[in-house]
């Protein structure tokens, strides 16, 4: 099942951030799907669940909980740290303010419904088997705040509620996106029942620098790291990365997939051109974790995540395609 509603999106111009995210990714590739499949209708908002502070509790500290309920300035200060949005001398980044249509708390207000969306689509692929949300994959985000446009890390604050709820007990989350997910990382690292694979550029993740004891350098349970140059191993290791998690870490009741663009060759933002898969890459890269995760019979539910400019697009479509044809031809099968 695809979830998606535009009034979700979020639209960084509207707050004056100048990153280069097609605002209108999600709406294209939704578009290009209702030509395959016409009764696919935007998802009614209001049956989004709202997500709480104490749901916040699962994964964040107080401190930034509270911060992001406390007052506007406060808010503010996260939301610019999170969007890098001011700059070591302190000056602004990528922001004009000025050309602000809306303030941080909508902003706040459509995270925490893509938080919800993530969640209610993870657990709708608990019966489907297969859930895509055009939207949410935060995973930068830390237990203490915000990072590279990640607010809230809605993959685990899904997981730790269906695992409250009795849904479930262990997941795995399989992170494709060109940057590590560093955040999902640092909230699980203590957390047996969340396993963690992500296969990233080698080098340019995390931004700063700083030392191996900052928890961006947390690794995953499984991390592959590819180096400039090394794109015709790439396939290779994710299988081999997917055999090992499925040989150490069997059975989970869910898996995750943060299904980042940015690796395609022909993404826009800077900080991802270190790792550059052509657009047939990026399809094998996709169908290798459907089959896989479909082979075992864990449920999958998709997150956008990274993937930037005018292309990106095109991944999330390909993808979708293929899943869409092959399940048609599978329920054929079957109704002979
Ligand atoms: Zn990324």
């Amino acid at each position: 099942m695809i979830f998606y509603n535009p009034a979700l999106d979020f639209r960084f111009l509207d707050y004056g951030i100048e990153i280069p995210v097609e605002d209108s990714r999600a709406q294209t590739v939704f578009s290009h799907l209702q030509k395959l499949d016409s009764s696919l209708e935007y998802f009614d908002t209001s049956l989004v669940p709202a997500i709480s502070k104490d749901d916040l509790l699962l994964v964040h500290n107080l401190d930034f909980v509270d911060h992001l309920y406390g007052p506007y300035s406060e808010l503010e200060r996260e939301m610019m740290t999170c969007f890098e949005l001011v700059d070591s001398s302190g000056n602004y980044h990528r922001y004009n303010p000025k050309n602000a249509k809306k303030d941080f708390s909508h902003a706040i207000d459509i995270l925490l419904k893509q938080t919800g969306m993530t969640y209610l689509a993870t657990k709708e692929s608990l019966k489907s088997g297969f859930s895509y949300f055009l939207g949410g994959g935060m995973h930068h985000a830390m237990s203490f705040g915000g990072r590279g446009f990640g607010l809230v890390n809605d993959i685990v604050i899904a997981l730790r509620k269906l695992q409250n709820e009795k849904l479930i007990k262990s997941a795995w989350v399989i992170d494709v996106d060109a940057h590590k997910g560093d955040g999902t990382a640092e909230l699980t690292a203590r957390d047996s029942s969340i396993t963690t694979l992500s296969i990233h550029m080698k080098e340019g993740w995390p931004l700063d620098s700083g030392t191996v004891r900052d928890p961006w350098f947390i690794p995953c349970d499984i991390e592959v790291g590819i180096d400039v140059g090394e794109e015709d191993q790439y396939l290779d290791r994710l299988q081999m990365a997917l055999n090992e998690m499925a040989l150490n870490y069997p059975h989970p009741d869910v898996a995750i997939v943060v299904n980042g663009a940015d690796p395609y060759e022909h993404d826009e933002l800077q900080s991802t051109d270190k790792l550059k898969l052509s657009l047939e890459q990026m399809l094998k890269r996709d169908i290798l974790v459907y089959e896989f995760l479909r082979e075992r019979k864990i449920p999958q539910s998709y997150v956008m995540a990274g993937g930037y400019g005018k292309r990106s697009w095109e991944i999330y479509t390909q993808f979708l395609k293929f899943v869409w044809e092959s399940s048609s031809k599978r329920s054929e099968v079957s109704s002979r």
